[in-house]
Protein backbone atom coordinates (compact mmCIF):
# COMPACT_ATOMS: atom_id res chain seq x y z
CA UNK A 1 0.00 0.00 0.00
CA UNK A 2 1.01 3.67 -0.75
CA UNK A 3 2.25 6.10 1.81
CA UNK A 4 0.02 8.65 0.97
CA UNK A 5 -3.68 9.21 0.96
CA UNK A 6 -3.71 10.13 -2.56
CA UNK A 7 -6.16 7.82 -3.43
CA UNK A 8 -9.78 9.85 -3.62
CA UNK A 9 -13.32 8.52 -3.44
CA UNK A 10 -15.89 11.39 -4.27
CA UNK A 11 -19.13 10.67 -3.68
CA UNK A 12 -21.95 13.16 -4.62
CA UNK A 13 -24.36 14.04 -1.76
CA UNK A 14 -28.25 12.40 -2.26
CA UNK A 15 -27.49 13.31 -6.17
CA UNK A 16 -30.74 12.70 -7.71
CA UNK A 17 -32.49 14.54 -4.78
CA UNK A 18 -30.36 17.61 -4.60
CA UNK A 19 -30.60 18.16 -8.48
CA UNK A 20 -33.67 18.33 -7.80
CA UNK A 21 -33.52 20.57 -5.33
CA UNK A 22 -31.12 22.51 -7.55
CA UNK A 23 -33.43 22.79 -10.72
CA UNK A 24 -36.57 23.33 -8.56
CA UNK A 25 -36.40 26.38 -5.62
CA UNK A 26 -39.27 25.77 -4.04
CA UNK A 27 -38.18 22.16 -2.78
CA UNK A 28 -34.77 23.40 -1.14
CA UNK A 29 -34.46 22.40 2.90
CA UNK A 30 -37.62 20.25 2.26
CA UNK A 31 -38.33 15.97 2.04
CA UNK A 32 -37.54 15.04 -1.71
CA UNK A 33 -38.05 11.43 -2.78
CA UNK A 34 -36.77 10.24 -6.43
CA UNK A 35 -37.83 7.05 -7.66
CA UNK A 36 -40.34 4.52 -9.39
CA UNK A 37 -44.21 5.85 -8.32
CA UNK A 38 -46.31 3.03 -9.52
CA UNK A 39 -47.27 0.56 -7.24
CA UNK A 40 -43.91 -1.42 -6.97
CA UNK A 41 -41.80 1.43 -7.10
CA UNK A 42 -38.73 2.11 -5.27
CA UNK A 43 -36.89 4.86 -3.79
CA UNK A 44 -33.95 5.76 -5.44
CA UNK A 45 -32.24 8.77 -3.75
CA UNK A 46 -34.14 10.54 -1.01
CA UNK A 47 -32.80 14.18 0.35
CA UNK A 48 -31.11 14.67 3.50
CA UNK A 49 -34.21 16.14 4.77
CA UNK A 50 -36.24 12.79 3.94
CA UNK A 51 -33.71 10.78 5.69
CA UNK A 52 -34.75 12.34 8.84
CA UNK A 53 -38.08 10.61 8.73
CA UNK A 54 -36.35 7.46 8.18
CA UNK A 55 -36.68 7.10 4.19
CA UNK A 56 -33.44 5.62 2.33
CA UNK A 57 -33.02 4.24 -0.49
CA UNK A 58 -34.06 0.68 -1.96
CA UNK A 59 -37.13 1.25 0.44
CA UNK A 60 -40.58 0.65 -1.29
CA UNK A 61 -42.23 4.23 -2.59
CA UNK A 62 -45.24 2.96 -0.31
CA UNK A 63 -43.40 2.63 2.98
CA UNK A 64 -41.79 6.12 2.05
CA UNK A 65 -45.29 7.77 1.75
CA UNK A 66 -46.41 6.60 4.92
CA UNK A 67 -43.24 7.85 6.31
CA UNK A 68 -42.91 11.16 4.69
CA UNK A 69 -46.67 12.11 3.71
CA UNK A 70 -45.60 15.43 2.84
CA UNK A 71 -42.48 15.13 0.91
CA UNK A 72 -41.84 15.84 -2.88
CA UNK A 73 -42.55 12.42 -5.08
CA UNK A 74 -40.47 12.86 -8.04
CA UNK A 75 -39.77 10.25 -11.52
CA UNK A 76 -36.17 10.47 -12.10
CA UNK A 77 -34.63 11.93 -14.60
CA UNK A 78 -31.71 10.30 -16.21
CA UNK A 79 -30.98 12.23 -19.16
CA UNK A 80 -30.43 15.57 -16.64
CA UNK A 81 -28.40 13.07 -13.79
CA UNK A 82 -26.22 11.72 -16.49
CA UNK A 83 -25.29 15.14 -18.28
CA UNK A 84 -24.21 16.42 -14.98
CA UNK A 85 -22.45 13.75 -13.97
CA UNK A 86 -20.27 14.13 -17.64
CA UNK A 87 -19.22 17.44 -15.68
CA UNK A 88 -18.45 15.99 -12.71
CA UNK A 89 -16.54 12.64 -14.13
CA UNK A 90 -14.54 15.58 -16.38
CA UNK A 91 -13.42 17.63 -13.69
CA UNK A 92 -12.12 14.43 -12.01
CA UNK A 93 -10.36 13.56 -15.34
CA UNK A 94 -8.41 16.69 -14.98
CA UNK A 95 -7.03 15.66 -11.92
CA UNK A 96 -5.94 12.19 -13.25
CA UNK A 97 -5.62 9.82 -16.09
CA UNK A 98 -7.29 7.09 -13.90
CA UNK A 99 -10.61 7.61 -13.08
CA UNK A 100 -12.60 4.80 -11.95
CA UNK A 101 -16.32 5.64 -12.17
CA UNK A 102 -18.62 3.47 -9.69
CA UNK A 103 -21.96 4.67 -10.62
CA UNK A 104 -23.12 8.70 -11.77
CA UNK A 105 -21.94 10.18 -8.68
CA UNK A 106 -19.36 8.08 -7.27
CA UNK A 107 -15.57 7.16 -8.41
CA UNK A 108 -12.43 6.79 -7.67
CA UNK A 109 -8.88 8.76 -8.68
CA UNK A 110 -5.43 7.95 -8.41
CA UNK A 111 -4.39 11.39 -7.31
CA UNK A 112 -0.61 10.38 -7.70
CA UNK A 113 -0.64 8.43 -11.35
CA UNK A 114 -1.86 12.35 -12.31
CA UNK A 115 1.01 14.33 -10.61
CA UNK A 116 -1.78 16.33 -8.54
CA UNK A 117 -0.93 14.79 -5.26
CA UNK A 118 2.20 13.06 -3.36
CA UNK A 119 1.80 13.72 0.15
CA UNK A 120 -1.17 14.46 2.58
CA UNK A 121 -0.78 18.22 2.02
CA UNK A 122 -1.34 18.20 -1.84
CA UNK A 123 -3.72 15.66 -1.27
CA UNK A 124 -5.91 17.69 1.60
CA UNK A 125 -5.70 20.69 -1.07
CA UNK A 126 -6.81 18.51 -4.33
CA UNK A 127 -9.70 17.78 -2.56
CA UNK A 128 -10.45 20.84 -1.32
CA UNK A 129 -10.38 22.37 -4.74
CA UNK A 130 -12.22 19.17 -6.58
CA UNK A 131 -15.11 19.93 -3.95
CA UNK A 132 -14.98 23.87 -4.69
CA UNK A 133 -14.93 23.53 -9.06
CA UNK A 134 -17.77 20.81 -8.41
CA UNK A 135 -19.49 23.19 -6.47
CA UNK A 136 -18.93 25.88 -9.06
CA UNK A 137 -19.84 24.22 -11.92
CA UNK A 138 -23.13 21.84 -10.83
CA UNK A 139 -24.24 23.98 -8.39
CA UNK A 140 -23.78 20.76 -5.63
CA UNK A 141 -21.96 19.57 -2.86
CA UNK A 142 -19.56 16.15 -3.21
CA UNK A 143 -18.18 14.37 -0.58
CA UNK A 144 -14.48 13.26 -0.35
CA UNK A 145 -12.45 10.72 1.10
CA UNK A 146 -8.94 10.33 0.60
CA UNK A 147 -6.53 7.59 1.99
CA UNK A 148 -3.77 5.17 0.87
CA UNK A 149 -6.71 2.68 -0.64
CA UNK A 150 -9.78 2.30 -2.28
CA UNK A 151 -11.45 0.89 0.50
CA UNK A 152 -10.57 3.55 3.07
CA UNK A 153 -11.08 6.15 0.42
CA UNK A 154 -14.76 4.94 0.05
CA UNK A 155 -14.93 5.29 4.27
CA UNK A 156 -13.60 8.27 4.85
CA UNK A 157 -16.08 10.21 1.90
CA UNK A 158 -18.73 8.01 3.93
CA UNK A 159 -17.70 9.72 7.19
CA UNK A 160 -17.03 13.40 5.36
CA UNK A 161 -20.86 13.24 4.16
CA UNK A 162 -22.54 15.54 3.50
CA UNK A 163 -20.15 18.34 2.11
CA UNK A 164 -17.39 17.59 3.82
CA UNK A 165 -13.73 16.29 3.06
CA UNK A 166 -12.13 13.70 5.55
CA UNK A 167 -8.45 12.56 5.41
CA UNK A 168 -7.72 9.35 6.86
CA UNK A 169 -3.79 9.69 7.18
CA UNK A 170 -1.43 6.37 6.81
CA UNK A 171 -0.43 4.78 9.82
CA UNK A 172 -3.74 5.41 11.64
CA UNK A 173 -6.40 3.09 9.86
CA UNK A 174 -6.47 -0.11 12.20
CA UNK A 175 -6.98 2.14 15.00
CA UNK A 176 -9.67 4.10 13.03
CA UNK A 177 -11.13 1.29 11.33
CA UNK A 178 -11.17 -0.54 15.03
CA UNK A 179 -14.29 0.22 17.22
CA UNK A 180 -16.62 -0.04 13.70
CA UNK A 181 -19.64 -2.13 12.96
CA UNK A 182 -18.41 -4.84 10.44
CA UNK A 183 -20.95 -3.49 8.09
CA UNK A 184 -18.57 -0.61 7.24
CA UNK A 185 -16.19 -2.94 5.45
CA UNK A 186 -16.69 -3.51 1.82
CA UNK A 187 -18.59 -6.91 0.73
CA UNK A 188 -20.24 -7.38 4.34
CA UNK A 189 -24.39 -7.07 3.85
CA UNK A 190 -27.32 -7.90 6.08
CA UNK A 191 -26.26 -11.62 5.61
CA UNK A 192 -22.37 -12.07 6.99
CA UNK A 193 -23.03 -9.40 9.18
CA UNK A 194 -25.62 -11.64 11.18
CA UNK A 195 -23.39 -14.72 10.52
CA UNK A 196 -20.38 -13.02 12.14
CA UNK A 197 -22.87 -11.53 15.06
CA UNK A 198 -23.89 -15.07 15.99
CA UNK A 199 -20.07 -15.94 16.52
CA UNK A 200 -19.99 -12.66 18.55
CA UNK A 201 -17.89 -10.98 15.56
CA UNK A 202 -19.70 -6.97 16.04
CA UNK A 203 -16.35 -4.75 15.23
CA UNK A 204 -13.57 -4.47 12.58
CA UNK A 205 -11.30 -5.09 15.57
CA UNK A 206 -12.89 -8.00 16.34
CA UNK A 207 -12.84 -9.58 13.46
CA UNK A 208 -8.88 -8.86 12.93
CA UNK A 209 -8.79 -10.48 16.71
CA UNK A 210 -10.79 -13.89 15.51
CA UNK A 211 -7.60 -14.41 13.06
CA UNK A 212 -7.36 -15.57 9.14
CA UNK A 213 -8.08 -19.14 10.38
CA UNK A 214 -11.47 -18.16 12.47
CA UNK A 215 -12.76 -15.80 9.45
CA UNK A 216 -11.93 -19.03 6.62
CA UNK A 217 -13.97 -21.53 8.90
CA UNK A 218 -16.86 -18.80 8.99
CA UNK A 219 -16.97 -17.37 5.77
CA UNK A 220 -15.37 -20.21 3.64
CA UNK A 221 -12.23 -19.34 1.89
CA UNK A 222 -12.66 -16.47 -0.06
CA UNK A 223 -14.73 -14.22 1.82
CA UNK A 224 -12.97 -15.03 5.18
CA UNK A 225 -9.75 -14.65 3.01
CA UNK A 226 -10.80 -10.86 2.08
CA UNK A 227 -12.45 -9.73 4.99
CA UNK A 228 -9.78 -10.46 7.12
CA UNK A 229 -7.18 -8.31 4.73
CA UNK A 230 -9.65 -5.67 4.71
CA UNK A 231 -10.16 -5.69 8.63
CA UNK A 232 -6.03 -5.31 8.86
CA UNK A 233 -6.42 -2.27 6.42
CA UNK A 234 -4.84 -3.90 3.65
CA UNK A 235 -6.34 -3.27 0.34
CA UNK A 236 -3.90 -3.38 -2.58
CA UNK A 237 -6.71 -2.92 -5.65
CA UNK A 238 -5.34 -0.20 -8.22
CA UNK A 239 -7.54 2.38 -9.74
CA UNK A 240 -8.50 1.21 -12.81
CA UNK A 241 -9.63 3.71 -15.53
CA UNK A 242 -12.64 3.45 -17.38
CA UNK A 243 -11.11 1.62 -20.46
CA UNK A 244 -12.70 3.08 -23.77
CA UNK A 245 -14.38 -0.34 -24.74
CA UNK A 246 -14.70 -0.33 -28.40
CA UNK A 247 -18.15 -1.98 -28.45
CA UNK A 248 -21.37 -1.93 -30.83
CA UNK A 249 -24.70 -1.48 -28.16
CA UNK A 250 -28.62 -1.28 -27.78
CA UNK A 251 -30.68 -1.04 -24.73
CA UNK A 252 -34.20 0.48 -24.28
CA UNK A 253 -35.62 1.50 -21.40
CA UNK A 254 -39.29 0.77 -20.80
CA UNK A 255 -41.87 2.84 -18.83
CA UNK A 256 -43.50 0.12 -16.82
CA UNK A 257 -41.12 -2.48 -15.70
CA UNK A 258 -41.39 -5.88 -17.28
CA UNK A 259 -41.94 -8.95 -15.11
CA UNK A 260 -42.57 -11.47 -17.58
CA UNK A 261 -39.62 -13.87 -18.16
CA UNK A 262 -40.75 -14.99 -21.40
CA UNK A 263 -41.46 -11.14 -22.23
CA UNK A 264 -37.91 -10.35 -21.09
CA UNK A 265 -36.35 -13.28 -22.92
CA UNK A 266 -37.85 -11.92 -26.30
CA UNK A 267 -36.86 -9.00 -25.41
CA UNK A 268 -33.26 -9.57 -25.22
CA UNK A 269 -33.73 -11.71 -28.46
CA UNK A 270 -35.08 -8.61 -30.18
CA UNK A 271 -32.26 -6.21 -28.58
CA UNK A 272 -29.32 -8.92 -29.60
CA UNK A 273 -30.93 -9.16 -33.59
CA UNK A 274 -30.22 -5.37 -33.05
CA UNK A 275 -27.26 -5.04 -31.81
CA UNK A 276 -25.84 -7.75 -34.44
CA UNK A 277 -27.51 -5.09 -37.64
CA UNK A 278 -25.39 -2.11 -36.34
CA UNK A 279 -22.30 -4.35 -35.88
CA UNK A 280 -22.57 -5.46 -39.46
CA UNK A 281 -23.69 -2.09 -40.09
CA UNK A 282 -20.33 -1.11 -38.96
CA UNK A 283 -18.70 -3.77 -40.83
CA UNK A 284 -17.47 -5.27 -37.73
CA UNK A 285 -17.67 -8.56 -35.49
CA UNK A 286 -16.96 -9.79 -31.83
CA UNK A 287 -15.89 -11.63 -29.37
CA UNK A 288 -17.67 -10.70 -26.27
CA UNK A 289 -21.44 -10.64 -25.84
CA UNK A 290 -22.77 -8.44 -23.03
CA UNK A 291 -26.06 -8.16 -21.22
CA UNK A 292 -26.81 -5.20 -19.08
CA UNK A 293 -29.96 -5.29 -17.10
CA UNK A 294 -31.06 -2.53 -14.91
CA UNK A 295 -33.49 -3.66 -12.42
CA UNK A 296 -37.05 -2.42 -10.71
CA UNK A 297 -34.48 -1.15 -7.98
CA UNK A 298 -31.81 0.65 -10.21
CA UNK A 299 -29.68 -1.65 -9.12
CA UNK A 300 -27.94 -2.63 -12.60
CA UNK A 301 -25.86 -5.76 -13.49
CA UNK A 302 -23.79 -6.58 -16.52
CA UNK A 303 -22.99 -10.20 -17.54
CA UNK A 304 -20.65 -10.78 -20.58
CA UNK A 305 -19.86 -14.33 -22.31
CA UNK A 306 -16.24 -14.46 -24.74
CA UNK A 307 -16.20 -16.46 -28.03
CA UNK A 308 -13.61 -18.72 -29.14
CA UNK A 309 -13.55 -16.17 -32.18
CA UNK A 310 -15.47 -12.71 -33.20
CA UNK A 311 -18.96 -13.13 -34.61
CA UNK A 312 -21.82 -11.28 -36.32
CA UNK A 313 -24.09 -14.31 -36.69
CA UNK A 314 -27.08 -13.06 -35.07
CA UNK A 315 -28.51 -16.72 -34.19
CA UNK A 316 -24.66 -16.97 -31.70
CA UNK A 317 -25.18 -13.69 -30.35
CA UNK A 318 -28.99 -14.45 -29.34
CA UNK A 319 -27.90 -17.66 -27.74
CA UNK A 320 -24.77 -16.38 -25.79
CA UNK A 321 -27.73 -13.37 -24.31
CA UNK A 322 -29.94 -15.73 -23.54
CA UNK A 323 -27.58 -18.11 -21.56
CA UNK A 324 -26.24 -14.53 -19.84
CA UNK A 325 -30.11 -13.87 -19.04
CA UNK A 326 -30.24 -17.57 -17.40
CA UNK A 327 -28.03 -16.26 -14.85
CA UNK A 328 -30.01 -13.42 -13.66
CA UNK A 329 -32.86 -12.94 -11.20
CA UNK A 330 -35.24 -10.55 -12.90
CA UNK A 331 -38.40 -11.75 -10.70
CA UNK A 332 -38.71 -7.58 -9.50
CA UNK A 333 -39.00 -6.42 -12.48
CA UNK A 334 -37.09 -5.23 -15.38
CA UNK A 335 -36.78 -1.52 -16.25
CA UNK A 336 -33.83 -1.58 -18.74
CA UNK A 337 -32.55 -4.07 -20.60
CA UNK A 338 -28.94 -3.64 -23.09
CA UNK A 339 -26.89 -6.14 -25.92
CA UNK A 340 -23.76 -5.11 -26.74
CA UNK A 341 -20.98 -7.15 -28.49
CA UNK A 342 -16.89 -6.09 -27.72
CA UNK A 343 -13.58 -7.17 -28.37
CA UNK A 344 -14.09 -5.98 -31.66
CA UNK A 345 -12.67 -7.76 -34.93
CA UNK A 346 -12.83 -6.13 -39.04
CA UNK A 347 -14.55 -8.71 -40.87
CA UNK A 348 -12.24 -11.22 -42.30
CA UNK A 349 -12.22 -11.07 -46.51
CA UNK A 350 -14.28 -14.80 -45.93
CA UNK A 351 -16.55 -13.26 -43.47
CA UNK A 352 -17.03 -10.39 -45.52
CA UNK A 353 -17.97 -12.36 -48.77
CA UNK A 354 -19.91 -14.84 -46.47
CA UNK A 355 -21.95 -11.57 -45.55
CA UNK A 356 -22.80 -10.74 -49.00
CA UNK A 357 -24.14 -13.83 -49.68
CA UNK A 358 -26.13 -14.30 -46.87
CA UNK A 359 -27.55 -11.31 -45.22
CA UNK A 360 -28.70 -8.95 -48.01
CA UNK A 361 -31.63 -7.03 -48.05
CA UNK A 362 -32.29 -8.04 -44.06
CA UNK A 363 -30.03 -4.72 -42.97
CA UNK A 364 -32.41 -1.76 -41.59
CA UNK A 365 -31.17 1.58 -41.66
CA UNK A 366 -30.12 2.90 -37.87
CA UNK A 367 -33.14 4.71 -36.59
CA UNK A 368 -35.27 3.71 -38.87
CA UNK A 369 -36.12 -0.16 -37.89
CA UNK A 370 -39.53 -1.04 -37.02
CA UNK A 371 -40.63 -0.64 -33.21
CA UNK A 372 -42.56 -3.17 -31.41
CA UNK A 373 -46.10 -2.62 -29.84
CA UNK A 374 -46.42 -0.15 -27.10
CA UNK A 375 -46.66 -1.36 -23.96
CA UNK A 376 -49.68 -1.43 -22.38
CA UNK A 377 -49.23 0.94 -19.67
CA UNK A 378 -51.30 1.22 -16.23
CA UNK A 379 -50.95 4.87 -15.49
CA UNK A 380 -53.63 7.36 -16.62
CA UNK A 381 -52.97 9.25 -19.76
CA UNK A 382 -51.94 12.44 -17.80
CA UNK A 383 -49.61 10.59 -15.36
CA UNK A 384 -48.19 9.12 -18.44
CA UNK A 385 -47.95 13.09 -20.39
CA UNK A 386 -47.04 14.58 -17.39
CA UNK A 387 -44.71 12.49 -15.08
CA UNK A 388 -44.35 13.84 -11.57
CA UNK A 389 -41.03 16.43 -11.55
CA UNK A 390 -40.33 16.73 -15.61
CA UNK A 391 -40.23 20.30 -17.22
CA UNK A 392 -42.54 22.07 -18.96
CA UNK A 393 -43.45 25.57 -21.00
CA UNK A 394 -46.40 27.34 -20.66
CA UNK A 395 -47.07 29.57 -23.75
CA UNK A 396 -48.15 32.52 -21.04
CA UNK A 397 -46.46 31.53 -17.44
CA UNK A 398 -43.41 30.54 -18.75
CA UNK A 399 -40.92 27.71 -17.26
CA UNK A 400 -42.40 25.40 -15.00
CA UNK A 401 -42.18 21.22 -13.50
CA UNK A 402 -45.38 18.91 -13.06
CA UNK A 403 -46.13 19.29 -9.24
CA UNK A 404 -48.76 16.29 -9.86
CA UNK A 405 -51.50 15.41 -12.54
CA UNK A 406 -54.71 13.49 -12.62
CA UNK A 407 -58.54 13.96 -13.17
CA UNK A 408 -58.05 15.76 -16.36
CA UNK A 409 -55.91 18.09 -14.58
CA UNK A 410 -51.99 19.15 -14.27
CA UNK A 411 -50.55 20.83 -11.70
CA UNK A 412 -47.57 22.96 -12.85
CA UNK A 413 -45.20 25.21 -10.70
CA UNK A 414 -43.00 27.84 -12.50
CA UNK A 415 -39.78 28.49 -11.48
CA UNK A 416 -36.69 27.99 -12.68
CA UNK A 417 -32.95 27.00 -11.34
CA UNK A 418 -32.21 31.08 -10.53
CA UNK A 419 -35.70 31.85 -9.70
CA UNK A 420 -37.51 32.63 -6.36
CA UNK A 421 -39.61 30.05 -5.15
CA UNK A 422 -42.55 30.21 -7.73
CA UNK A 423 -46.62 29.86 -7.94
CA UNK A 424 -48.34 27.01 -8.67
CA UNK A 425 -51.03 26.63 -11.41
CA UNK A 426 -53.77 24.25 -12.62
CA UNK A 427 -54.71 22.77 -16.42
CA UNK A 428 -56.60 20.77 -18.37
CA UNK A 429 -54.32 17.91 -19.67
CA UNK A 430 -55.17 18.96 -23.19
CA UNK A 431 -54.40 22.70 -22.60
CA UNK A 432 -52.84 23.68 -26.16
CA UNK A 433 -50.46 26.27 -24.30
CA UNK A 434 -48.55 23.45 -22.09
CA UNK A 435 -45.79 21.12 -23.86
CA UNK A 436 -42.91 19.02 -22.56
CA UNK A 437 -39.50 21.11 -22.11
CA UNK A 438 -36.23 19.91 -21.59
CA UNK A 439 -34.21 20.41 -18.21
CA UNK A 440 -32.73 23.95 -17.38
CA UNK A 441 -28.78 24.86 -16.61
CA UNK A 442 -28.50 24.77 -12.84
CA UNK A 443 -25.68 27.27 -13.34
CA UNK A 444 -26.13 29.97 -15.52
CA UNK A 445 -22.92 30.53 -16.31
CA UNK A 446 -20.89 27.90 -15.02
CA UNK A 447 -17.03 28.35 -15.25
CA UNK A 448 -15.05 26.66 -17.63
CA UNK A 449 -12.29 25.19 -15.57
CA UNK A 450 -11.67 21.95 -17.99
CA UNK A 451 -9.67 25.40 -19.89
CA UNK A 452 -7.33 26.36 -16.97
CA UNK A 453 -6.40 22.75 -16.33
CA UNK A 454 -2.85 23.38 -17.84
CA UNK A 455 -2.13 26.18 -14.69
CA UNK A 456 -3.89 23.73 -12.29
CA UNK A 457 -3.61 24.60 -8.75
CA UNK A 458 -3.74 28.25 -6.89
CA UNK A 459 -1.20 30.42 -6.49
CA UNK A 460 0.15 29.15 -2.64
CA UNK A 461 -0.01 25.52 -3.32
CA UNK A 462 3.01 24.23 -3.27
CA UNK A 463 4.76 22.35 -6.18
CA UNK A 464 5.87 18.81 -6.85
CA UNK A 465 9.49 18.36 -4.75
CA UNK A 466 11.55 17.51 -7.26
CA UNK A 467 13.16 13.63 -7.04
CA UNK A 468 16.42 13.96 -4.89
CA UNK A 469 19.88 13.52 -7.02
CA UNK A 470 21.06 10.32 -6.70
MG1 LIG B 1 -23.96 9.63 -3.73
Amino acid sequence: MRSAPTILHLDMDAFYASVEQASKPSLRGKAVIVGGLGPRGVVATASYEARVLGVHSAMPMSQARRLAPNAAYLVPRFALYRSISDQVMALLRALSPLVEPLSLDEAFVDLEAGGTAWDERSARLAGTKLRADIRAVTGLTGSVGLAASKMLAKIASEEAKPDGLVVIEPGTERAMLEPMPVRTLPGVGPATGDHLRRAGIHTVGEIAEAGEDELVRLLGKAHGHALYAMALARDDRPVVAERETKSVSVEDTYDVDIHDRVRVGLEVQRLADRCVRRLRGAGLSGRTIVLKVRRYDFSTLTRSETLRGPTDDPAVVREAAARLLDSVDTTGGVRLLGVGVSGLADYTQEDLFAQAAGGAGEETPEGEEPETAPEPRPETPAERRWPAGHDVRHAEHGHGWVQGSGLGRVTVRFETPGSAPGRVKTFRVDDPALEPADPLPLVDDPPDLLETTGTRGTPDAPSRPRPLEA
